[in-house]
C-alpha cells in the first residue's frame, strides 16, 4: 500500500471523522476536542455509532477502553459489540455512553490507598483529544482502543493520564497569561509538545530463553563482560544488519498504520542498541503513542525470532537505553515558544520562556530528578559507567553568554559581532542554530525545545511531562504576575530575565556532565545529587511539591502520597524479584553446573596423576575453581538472608532504600564471584549463553 494511504489507517482521525459524521456532530466534536470540553450525549451517541461502523468495517469484533494506569504500562479489557435481540440474533452495538464512559473493576490495579478494595469502582473517560485506533494481533483479532483517563469514583487519578491533561491545562494558562501581557492577541491555546526518541536493545529469542533473568528482569543479573564491547565505537549509525533491517520495516509499517510519526530509526552506541524517534505531537498523544511504540516493538520483534529489551540498563559494562523526551511549547496558531525569533520582540518574548524554564528547573530539581526515577534507571543515574544524578542545564555558549549580560545589566548582543543587531533595544538577535549540543547534559537546549534525557527506556513519559508542565506553570505564574504588574513591560520582560539568571544561573552548566568535576563542582553550587531511587521520589511528597502540584490542581496531596508509596512499593518488589532470580540461577543452574566442571576436572586430575603424571595447571585452575565456589555459595547464603529480612520491612519508603543499600551490594558480590567462574569454567559447561552471544549474535 501506497505510505500515505497506509499511515493512519487504523486511527478515527480528523479525515474520518469529517466523512463519516453529519456536519454538525463532526463540528461540534471538533470544538470539544479543540476547547478540551466534554461531549454533549446526543453528540456522544452519533459518533460512536460512526465509529463502531468505520471499526467493523476493517474488521473489528471488540472494543476497550484503552489506559496507563500507575503500574507504568497499559490496561484494557475487551468487550464485543454483540447485543442480543429478542428473536434470538445479535446485532452489533457501540452507544454514546459507552464511548464516553467505562466502569472497569479496578480492584487489582494499584491506587496507592486511594481507593479500597471494597469500593473498586474506578471510571474511564475517553480523552477526545487523543482519536482512537485500531489494533491487530497476528491471530487476526481487531479491537477498537478508545484513548481513556482513569478516575477512581470520588475523581481522584489512578493512571497517569489524568495528570498529564491537568498539566496541559495549567501550562496552557500560565502561558497564555505571559503572551497577553506581552501583548498577544491571536493565540488562544498553548499545548506543551514532546518528542520521545526510544533506546531499545535487540536479542535473539533462542538466547533470551536460556536467561531466566532476562525472561522475568529484562536485565542480565551475571554476566562477564564479552572480549568485545562497545570500544571500538564502530556500532553507532552502523549499517543496519539485514535482520534487523526487516524487523524495523515491520515496526514502521504497524507504527505509520496508528497513525504513529515514525520518523528516524538508526544503530545506537551499544552492539545491539538501536533507537527510534517520532515526530513530535502534543504530550498526551505523545504518551499514548509511545506506549503503543514500546508494545509495537516488543510484539514485531517475537515475530522475527528477535526479543526487544527495553529495559534501562540490560548489560552492565556498556551504555544503557534511554528516552530523550524533547519538550517545547506551542500556540495554537503555530507559535514555537521556545523557538529564537528574528526580532527583538520575539527574542523578548523567547528568553521570558527560556528564563522561566531556567527557574523552574532550578526551583524542582530535585521533582525532575524523581520524575525520571524507577528501579532500571538507577543503574543509568549516579552509578557505575553512568553520568550523576545531577540535573543542570546546557543553553550553550551563545545563549549563557547573552544571559549573562543581561543578568550583570549590560547590553547583550551589541558588542558580539556574531549577533546581528536589529534594533536599539537591549534584547539581542539570538544566533540561529544551537549546533553544538553538549551530549552529557540532562537537560538540553536544542535550538528550539529542550531534550530531557534522564527519563528511562521503560518508563512512560507521562510523568516527566506531568512535572515539566507543572513546574513550568509556576515560573510562567511568576513571569506573568510580574509583567501584569509593570508599566513599562519591556523594562520589566528585561528585569525578569535579570532576576531570574541572578537567581538561578547555578544550574546552567555547559561543560562535561560526566566528569568528576562536576560533581563537586554541582555541590558547590548546592545542586541537589541523589543517586537512589526511594531517596530521589521522596522529592513527591516534600512540603514543596506538595504545594507545587495542589497550587495548580495537578495532584492533591492524597494522589502524590498515593504516588510515592506505589512507586516506592515497585522498587522493592523489583529488586526483590532480581534477587530471588539471582538466587535461583546460582541454586539451580551455575552452582551445579560449576560443581559438574570441578568433578570432571578433578577426574582428570587423578587420571593424570595415575598416568604418573603431574600437572600444576590442572590443579590451580581446580583450586581457583573450588575456591570461587565456596565463595559464592557463602554470598548465595548471605543475599537470601538479607532479601529476607528485607522484605519483611514494614515501612515502604525504609524498605525500598534497605534494598539499595543492603540487598544491592549482596547482589553485586554474588554477581561479582559467577562473573569471574564464567571466565575460567570450560565453555561447553556454562549453563546459558554470555555476553558474546546476546550482544554480538543477530
Ligand atoms: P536529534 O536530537 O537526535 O538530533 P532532532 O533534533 O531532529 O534529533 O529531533 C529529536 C526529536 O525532537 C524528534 O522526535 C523531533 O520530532 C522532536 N522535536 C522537534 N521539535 C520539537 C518541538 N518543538 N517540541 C517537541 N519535540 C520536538
Ligand atoms: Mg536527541
Amino acid at each position: 500500500m501506497d505510505l500515505t494511504q497506509l499511515f493512519g489507517s487504523n486511527v478515527f482521525n480528523d479525515q474520518s471523522m469529517r466523512e463519516r459524521l453529519p456536519k454538525e456532530t463532526y463540528k461540534s466534536l471538533r470544538e470539544s476536542i479543540r476547547r478540551g470540553l466534554p461531549l454533549q450525549p446526543e453528540i456522544a451517541n452519533v459518533v460512536a455509532n460512526a465509529m463502531k461502523d468505520w471499526a467493523i468495517e476493517k474488521g473489528a469484533t471488540h472494543y476497550t477502553h484503552w489506559f496507563q494506569p500507575l503500574t507504568g504500562s497499559t490496561a484494557e479489557k475487551h468487550d464485543s459489540f454483540i447485543s442480543p435481540t429478542e428473536s434470538g440474533s445479535v446485532i452489533m452495538e457501540f452507544s454514546g455512553k459507552q464511548l464516553i464512559q467505562g466502569e472497569p473493576d479496578a480492584s487489582s490495579f494499584p491506587s496507592g490507598g486511594i481507593r479500597a478494595t471494597f469500593e473498586a469502582r474506578g471510571y474511564t473517560v475517553w480523552d477526545c483529544t487523543s482519536p482512537a485506533f485500531l489494533k491487530q494481533d497476528s491471530a487476526g483479532n481487531v479491537t477498537l482502543c478508545i484513548p481513556t483517563a482513569f478516575t477512581s469514583y470520588t475523581g481522584e487519578a489512578l493512571d497517569k493520564k489524568t495528570p498529564l491533561l491537568r498539566s496541559m491545562e495549567a501550562v496552557s494558562k500560565q502561558s497564555l497569561r505571559v503572551l497577553q501581557a506581552l501583548g498577544n492577541k491571536t493565540s488562544q491555546r498553548v499545548a506543551s509538545t514532546v518528542g520521545p526518541e526510544q533506546e531499545y536493545f535487540l536479542v535473539d529469542q533462542k538466547f533470551f530463553l536460556d536467561r531466566p533473568d532476562l525472561i522475568l528482569c529484562g536485565r542480565t543479573l551475571f554476566g562477564a563482560p564479552a572480549p568485545k564491547g562497545q570500544e571500538l565505537e564502530d556500532q553507532y549509525f552502523g549499517s543496519i544488519k539485514d535482520r534487523v533491517s526487516s524487523f524495523m520495516k515491520d515496526l514502521d509499517t504497524e507504527l505509520w498504520k496508528m497513525g504513529i510519526t515514525s520518523k528516524t530509526k538508526h544503530n545506537e552506541v551499544a552492539p545491539s542498541q538501536f533507537e527510534m524517534a517520532p515526530i513530535f505531537s502534543s504530550s498526551n498523544i505523545a504518551a499514548d503513542h509511545n506506549q503503543l511504540v514500546m508494545e509495537t516493538m516488543k510484539k514485531v520483534a517475537l515475530r522475527h525470532g528477535l526479543v526487544c529489551l527495553l529495559h534501562e540498563k540490560p548489560y552492565a559494562g556498556i551504555n544503557g537505553s534511554g528516552k530523550h523526551n524533547n519538550w517545547s511549547l506551542s500556540t495554537d496558531d503555530g507559535l514555537n515558544l521556545l523557538e529564537p525569533g528574528k526580532t527583538p520582540h520575539e527574542n523578548e518574548q523567547f528568553l521570558l520562556f527560556l528564563s522561566a524554564v531556567v527557574k523552574a528547573v532550578d526551583t524542582h530539581a530535585d521533582i525532575l530528578r524523581a520524575a525520571a526515577a524507577n528501579a532500571g534507571n538507577e543503574h543509568r543515574l549516579g552509578a557505575n559507567e553512568a553520568p550523576p544524578a545531577i540535573i543542570s542545564i546546557f543553553l550553550g555558549e551563545e545563549l549563557e553568554q547573552i544571559l549573562t549580560k543581561i543578568a550583570k545589566g549590560e547590553k547583550a548582543g551589541s558588542a558580539d559581532a556574531a549577533f546581528i543587531k536589529l534594533g536599539v533595544d537591549v534584547i539581542p538577535t539570538i544566533p540561529k542554530d544551537n549546533t553544538d549540543r553538549n551530549r552529557t547534559s540532562p537537560f538540553a537546549f536544542t535550538g528550539n525545545k529542550f531534550e530531557f534525557r534522564m527519563v528511562g527506556s521503560s518508563a512512560s513519559i507521562s510523568g516527566p511531562n506531568v512535572t515539566l508542565n507543572t513546574i513550568m506553570s509556576e515560573a510562567l505564574d511568576y513571569v506573568a504576575t510580574r509583567l501584569e504588574n509593570a508599566k513599562d513591560k519591556n523594562a520589566e520582560a528585561q528585569a525578569i530575565v535579570r532576576d531570574i539568571f541572578n537567581q538561578h544561573g547555578r544550574v546552567v552548566f555547559n561543560g562535561n556532565n560526566y566528569s568528576e568535576e562536576w560533581v563537586s563542582e554541582a555541590a558547590k553550587r548546592g545542586l541537589p545529587n541523589t543517586p537512589g531511587t526511594v531517596a530521589a521520589l521522596e522529592a513527591f511528597v516534600t512540603p514543596k511539591a506538595l504545594k507545587l502540584f495542589s497550587k495548580y490542581q495537578i495532584l492533591s496531596e492524597r494522589e502524590l502520597h498515593s504516588r510515592f508509596e506505589i512507586y516506592a512499593e515497585q522498587y522493592a518488589k523489583q529488586i526483590h524479584i532480581e534477587a530471588q532470580t539471582m538466587l535461583h540461577m546460582a541454586n539451580r543452574l551455575y552452582l551445579p553446573a560449576i560443581i559438574r566442571y570441578a568433578a570432571e576436572l578433578s577426574d582428570s586430575y587423578t587420571s593424570i596423576l595415575d598416568a604418573g603424571i603431574t600437572s600444576k595447571t590442572v590443579k590451580s585452575r581446580l583450586d581457583q575453581i573450588t575456591n570461587v565456589l565456596d565463595k559464592a555459595q557463602t554470598q548465595v547464603n548471605q543475599l537470601a538472608d538479607v532479601a529476607e529480612k528485607t522484605s519483611a520491612i514494614a515501612d515502604v519508603a525504609k524498605r525500598g532504600i534497605t534494598y539499595r543499600d543492603a540487598v544491592m551490594p549482596a547482589m553485586a558480590a554474588l554477581r561479582e564471584s559467577i562473573d569471574a567462574l564464567e571466565q575460567i569454567v570450560d565453555r561447553e559447561h556454562w549453563p546459558v549463553p554470555g555476553y558474546l552471544e546476546l550482544l554480538h549474535i543477530l
